[in-house]
């Protein structure tokens, strides 16, 4: 795209992560007239670079921290994921490509009885919003994931969770968007958006965009691209890590947590064991996220500790990157209270898993349809 050519489109969709990817694809496979722009190339922010988990039940961590109130608050977001992962259940038919997706259901372990109270405590909140949760005493962990510690005591299974490749993913829906219509510019950089007649125009580096409609999908930079309209959204940016391994014969079954501290453990499909669970990383001189060495090293402890059998398996990267986060760890879905066409699609610390159903809820939206699911909730408050 030539500097300073100005271009119009129905809607346009700012970033290319999979949020940004879904919704132009499914804008696109409905006739709409779609151009998405993404500053850099597309997928290379955290759509590209997280540990692929499809995550079904609450966080060990903040319900730890915060307690069942907070529990509360959160639980309409479970309907969400679990509802994402069914859609991702179907996404490779869709898109007509192999993205890896498992779900072999995921495991928690707790290593006495307080964790296994926290545990137990979470289920119960995670049951009364319909989400199947197994209790395991030891014997029960033996059965399921024998290649658990023998120090872990017990746990409690979520048969719904899983994996898919977050390489692949958020490209193949936008290809399937470029194949149905959409136009997608990369390297092009929103820097100013405002109120232009019935819709907007958006100031980029290489001209302006008139469209008359949004979608903020900008993930990290959500809050950047709100605030050129004046609207103030509750989001965070921070820098975490992920660690890949060698390729192995198979030896995960599940997709593991662990209540002693953060984990997320995963077996790939072609073998390899990528290990991370939100420990933070560092920032670089300017800015940018780097992998901190104490994070490693805590990060491969608790993998250790929850499977032994890891000692002698090769690390081969560990690489950081930005996560998009809100303080009370609930997405904003919809569109914006006295900016009609301007919508935000962001849901924080796991928007991989929710990836493919914000694509078809904001779809829905910008129609003018009603999405299947309720997203009430979470709608911005502009
Ligand atoms: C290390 C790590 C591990 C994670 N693990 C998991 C996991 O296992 N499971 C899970 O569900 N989630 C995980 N997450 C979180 C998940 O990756 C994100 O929540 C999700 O990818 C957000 O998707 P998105 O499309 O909204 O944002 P992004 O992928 O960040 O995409 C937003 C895009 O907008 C572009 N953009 C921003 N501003 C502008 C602008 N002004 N102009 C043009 N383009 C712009 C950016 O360049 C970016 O490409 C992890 C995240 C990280 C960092």
């Amino acid at each position: 795209m030539a500097s300073g050519q100005s271009r119009q489109a129905d809607v346009l969709v700012i970033g290319g992560g999979i949020a940004g990817s879904a919704v132009a694809h499914h804008l696109a496979r409905a006739g709409c007239d779609v151009l998405l722009v993404e500053r850099h190339d597309l997928n290379t922010e955290a759509s590209g670079c997280n540990s692929g988990s499809l995550h079904g039940q609450i966080p060990y961590e903040p319900f730890f921290l915060n307690g069942p109130e907070w529990a509360e608050t959160f639980a309409p977001t479970l309907q969400l994921m679990r509802a994402s992962i069914d859609v991702w259940a179907g996404v490779e038919a869709e898109l007509g490509t192999a993205l890896d997706v498992a779900t072999p259901g995921g495991l928690i372990v707790g290593r006495n009885e307080a964790q296994m109270r926290v545990i137990e405590a979470k289920a119960r909140v995670e049951r009364a919003q319909g989400l199947e949760v197994e209790m395991l005493d030891r014997g029960g962990i033996e059965r399921l994931a024998p290649y658990i510690s023998e120090i872990m005591i017990g746990g409690a299974f979520c048969p719904t969770e899983g994996k898919a490749n977050p390489l692949l993913a958020g490209p193949a829906f936008a290809k399937r968007a470029e194949a149905n219509g959409a136009r997608i510019e990369r390297h092009v950089s929103v820097t100013g958006l405002m109120r232009e007649g019935d819709g907007y125009i958006a100031r980029t580096d290489t001209g302006n965009i008139y469209a008359r409609r949004v979608v903020n999908c900008a993930g990290a930079g959500a809050g950047t691209i709100a605030a050129m309209l004046g609207i103030d959204l509750p989001v965070e940016a921070h820098a975490i890590q992920t660690t890949v391994s060698e390729p192995v014969q198979p030896m995960i079954h599940h997709l593991i947590y662990s209540a002693d501290e953060k984990l997320s453990l995963k077996q790939t499909a072609v073998g390899t064991l990528l290990i991370g669970g939100g420990w933070p990383a560092d920032l670089d001189e300017f800015g940018r996220p780097q992998v901190s060495m104490r994070s490693l090293v805590q990060n491969m402890r608790v993998a250790l500790d929850a499977v032994p059998q890891l000692d002698g398996i090769q690390i081969v990267r560990s690489w950081a990157a930005i996560v998009n986060g809100t303080a009370d760890w609930r997405p904003i879905i919809g569109e914006v209270p006295g900016h009609p066409g301007f919508f935000i699609a962001f849901f924080p610390w796991m928007g991989f898993t929710v990836g493919p159903l914000m694509g078809q809820i904001i779809a829905d939206q910008v129609l003018g349809r009603t999405p299947h699911i309720d997203v009430t909730a979470f709608k911005p408050s502009g």
